[in-house]
């Protein structure tokens, strides 16, 4: 019987496919690092949410064959390992991108609407007060600025164009081609910064793309515009974020990602009235945390038995 051993909590819909699978199921959710080496010797496969594994945990694994992330980034994984031991590293990748995409609108329109303001005049009994509220603004035939084209990006392009905006998208990965077959318009990135209205960041974090957005690129953008990310903690450089907002280079922003997660108490963001912060949580809907758990574990049971069924998309070729 082969053995899965589960790293976080999933969706109990993902572990009916392990058990027609017939796959023992070892939960060691909350296990610490020490309590992890004693018990994934015999482990042929790891569902694994947010945690760490690293070549120090990894190298107990005798057996194991195969890491499924539930979710896209695997940046708690070691990679270089992975490849070492041929160990294969699935993803969830075709789960979350409608999900975060929708969190985007909803920060975009929270953001230009001035809701969070809006909200705490009425339920402060200020109602009267609605004129000192900042002038909100439409989403309507604006611009707006995707940077990264891939699963999320190509996703909120469509729902940025039902709001009949101009899209444009930056993406040197990305054939010209294939954007504009999506009916947005490619753009080099500091031209892009400088007309859009609004922003949205949807790249992984490299050495490239960490502190991308910084005071530079703050200076370039509009006085009115939102710059959104739920993308990577990192690639909007916090610091230079908070002087931006203070001093009204932008008109606002939105982070579901930090550079450092959880934030320390004493992050100053917290006590800036034209931000909007989520904990992560651009992809805990409950769809999608459905479809996420059943791609983590169909990942694992098609690579263990058939190897037929698997998607593409979700099992990360090394060694690219
Ligand atoms: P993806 O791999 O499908 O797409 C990423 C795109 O970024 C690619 O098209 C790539 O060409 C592009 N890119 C890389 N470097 C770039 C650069 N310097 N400038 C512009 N574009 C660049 O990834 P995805 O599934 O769309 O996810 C995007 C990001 O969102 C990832 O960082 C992922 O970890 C994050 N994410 C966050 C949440 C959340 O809960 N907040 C959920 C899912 C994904």
């Amino acid at each position: 019987m082969k053995k899965v051993a589960l790293i976080g909590k999933i969706h109990p819909i993902g572990l009916d496919i392990l058990k027609k699978y017939e796959f023992e199921i070892i939960d060691l959710t909350g296990f610490t690092r020490e309590e992890l080496k004693k018990n994934l010797s015999n482990i042929d496969a790891i569902a694994l949410r947010t945690e760490i594994l690293d070549e120090d945990i990894m190298k107990s694994c005798q057996s194991l064959k195969i890491v499924s992330r539930h979710g896209v980034g695997f940046d708690n994984v070691d990679i270089k390992y992975l490849k070492k031991k041929n160990i294969a590293l699935g993803i969830t990748g075709t789960s979350n991108a409608i999900t975060v995409s929708e969190h985007v609108i909803t920060m975009f329109l929270y953001l230009c609407k001035n809701i969070n303001n809006a909200d705490k005049i009425v339920k402060d009994r200020k109602y009267k007060e609605k004129k000192s509220l900042k002038e909100s603004f439409e989403i309507y035939q604006k611009n707006i600025l995707i940077v990264g084209f891939g699963r999320i990006g190509k996703e909120l392009s469509k729902r940025c164009l039902a709001f009949e905006t101009n899209v444009y998208v930056n993406d040197p990965y990305v054939d010209k081609n294939i954007i504009k077959k999506n009916n947005c318009i490619p753009i080099e990135f500091e031209e892009g910064l400088r007309i859009a209205d609004f922003i949205s960041l949807h790249m992984p974090l490299t050495n490239k793309t960490k502190n991308m957005i910084a005071k530079n690129e703050f200076k370039l953008m509009k006085k009115n515009s939102i710059i959104v990310n739920t993308s990577r903690g990192g690639i909007i450089n916090e610091i230079d974020l908070e002087y931006a907002l203070k001093n009204n280079f932008i008109f606002g922003a939105g982070l579901d990602v930090y550079e450092k997660e959880p934030p320390e108490d004493s992050n100053p963001l917290f006590d800036l009235n034209n931000i909007v912060l989520t904990p992560h949580n651009a992809a805990l809907t409950i769809e999608c945390q459905k479809r996420m758990a059943i791609e983590t574990c169909e990942n694992i049971a098609f690579f263990l038995n058939d190897k037929k069924n698997l998607n593409n998309l979700n099992i990360l070729n090394l060694n690219n």
